[in-house]
């Protein structure tokens, strides 16, 4: 699994915790960051090819995440 795209993150030197909000507030705090951030695609990627339940990964929250995946099967199930 490539993770290279990791070290180039906005999140690398910052404290993880931000990425891990208890409320909506903090999950905004940590969208604006990904928003800027120049591996968006991969973190994204990343998180639901891996089914990564939690946090904020890509600038997607955890709710944002499911909504993903169900449009993946759907689409999946479409193409077949
Ligand atoms: S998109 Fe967000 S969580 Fe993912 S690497 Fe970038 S800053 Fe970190």
């Amino acid at each position: 699994m490539d993770t290279h795209w990791m070290r180039r993150g906005r999140c690398k030197d910052m404290d993880p915790a931000i990425f891990f909000p208890n409320d909506g507030v903090g999950v905004q705090v940590a969208q604006r960051i990904c928003a800027e951030c120049p591996v968006r695609a991969e973190c994204l990627d990343y998180a639901l090819d891996n089914r990564v339940d939690h946090g904020v990964w890509g600038g997607a929250s955890e709710r944002e995440r499911r909504r993903l995946l169900r449009q993946r099967r759907l689409a999946h199930v479409a193409a077949h």
